[in-house]
C-alpha cells in the first residue's frame, strides 16, 4: 500500500530522560552497498532510529548511510549491541571503542548487551562496563537485550543502574506480557524485535487482515499499531522504500480494544520465531 512520507515521528521518554522516536529501522541483514542504500532511503523516509549490532555486521553501513543522508548527527539517534564474546569488563569497553570507529561516531545514542548468555554468567560485568561508558559519554543512554526478571534484578541489584531499554523478541505469536509487565514495573521501556514477526508475519491471520480492512491500512500497519499501543518501540525492518515509508505511517488511525485484544490472543507459548529463549541460548 502506497504511503506518503509521513511527517516527524513521536518520541518517547526514557529513564535517563533522553527520548527516542517510537518507531525505529531494523538494519539486520543489511549489508554492502545495496544496504547502505536501503539504510539511506530510510533516512530519506524519515527514519530517525537505526538498530544496528557489532553482530550484524553492518556499523560501517550504517556509519555511511548516516553520512550520506546529510543529515546532523543529533538528529539520527544509533543503537548497537555488545556481543557475547565480549562480556569481560575490559572486552567490553574495546568491544564499544570497535563500534564507534566502525560506524564513524563519537558517540552511541544507546548500546544494548545483546543477550545475557547466562551460562557465561558475565553480563553484570558487561554491564558496569556500560555504565561507566555511559558516563564516560561515549554512550547516551545503556540497556539490555533479551534479558529476563532475574537477569534485569540481578543487574539492577549489583550497579543501583536500571537499563533504560530492554529490547526482546515481540510479535503477535509471541506477545510478552509478562515481560512487559515487568519492564513496565521497573520503569525500563519494551523495543520489540522482530515486531512484524518477520517471515512468519501472521499478515493473513483474522484479526489483522480484518483490521487492515477496518481502518484501511496494510496488515503491516496494523501489527505496528497493535505495537504503538501496548506500549513497545517496534524496529522493522525493510529494504523495501515503499514498506518502510508504510511503516512509519502508523500514527493516523487507533486500533479499538475489541481489535487490540484479538491480535494479542494469536499469542501461543511456542510462538518464538527460532527458539530464542534467553536463559539457554548461547550468543557468540
Ligand atoms: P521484522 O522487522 O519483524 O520483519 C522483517 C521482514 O518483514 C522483512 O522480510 C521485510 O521485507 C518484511 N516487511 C517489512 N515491512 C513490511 C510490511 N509493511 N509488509 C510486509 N512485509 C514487510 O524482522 P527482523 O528483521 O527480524 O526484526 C527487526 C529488527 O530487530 C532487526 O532488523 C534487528 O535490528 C532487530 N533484532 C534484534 C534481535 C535481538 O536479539 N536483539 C533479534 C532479531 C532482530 P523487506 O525488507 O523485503 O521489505
Amino acid at each position: 500500500m502506497a504511503s506518503p512520507t509521513p511527517g516527524p515521528t513521536p518520541t518517547r521518554t526514557l529513564n535517563d530522560g533522553s527520548t527516542l522516536p517510537a518507531v525505529g529501522l531494523g538494519t539486520y541483514g543489511l549489508t554492502g552497498e545495496e544496504g547502505v542504500a536501503a539504510i539511506t532511503s530510510a533516512l530519506e523516509a524519515g527514519y530517525r532510529l537505526l538498530d544496528t549490532a557489532v553482530n550484524y555486521e553492518n556499523e560501517s553501513e550504517v556509519g555511511e548511510a548516516i553520512r550520506r543522508s546529510g543529515l546532523p548527527r543529533e538528529q539520527v539517534q544509533v543503537t548497537s549491541k555488545l556481543p557475547g564474546r565480549d562480556h569481560a569488563y575490559d572486552d567490553a569497553v574495546a568491544s564499544v571503542h570497535g563500534s564507534l570507529e566502525r560506524l564513524g561516531l563519537e558517540y552511541l545514542d544507546l548500546h544494548l548487551i545483546h543477550w545475557p548468555n547466562p551460562s557465561k554468567d558475565r553480563y553484570a560485568e558487561a554491564w558496569r562496563a556500560l555504565v561507566d561508558l555511559q558516563k564516560q559519554g561515549l554512550v547516551r543512554s545503556v540497556g539490555v537485550s533479551n534479558f529476563t526478571e532475574a537477569h534485569l534484578t540481578r543487574i539492577i541489584e549489583e550497579s543501583g543502574v536500571t537499563p533504560a531499554v530492554n529490547q526482546i523478541e515481540l510479535h503477535p505469536y509471541f506477545p510478552q506480557e509478562q515481560m512487559r509487565a515487568v519492564n513496565a514495573r521497573l520503569g525500563i521501556l519494551t523495543e520489540a524485535w522482530s515486531p512484524l514477526g518477520k517471515r512468519q508475519a501472521p499478515f493473513t491471520e483474522p484479526p489483522v487482515a480484518d483490521a487492515a480492512a477496518a481502518h484501511g491500512v496494510s496488515p503491516g500497519q496494523v501489527i505496528l499499531r497493535w505495537q504503538l499501543q501496548l506500549g513497545t518501540l517496534p524496529i522493522p525492518k525493510s529494504a523495501t522504500p515503499a514498506r518502510q515509508r508504510e511503516n512509519l505511517d502508523v500514527f493516523g488511525f487507533e486500533l479499538t480494544d475489541a481489535e487490540m485484544a484479538a491480535i494479542t490472543a494469536l499469542g501461543r507459548p511456542d510462538g518464538r520465531l527460532f527458539g530464542g529463549d534467553p536463559d539457554v541460548h548461547e550468543e557468540a
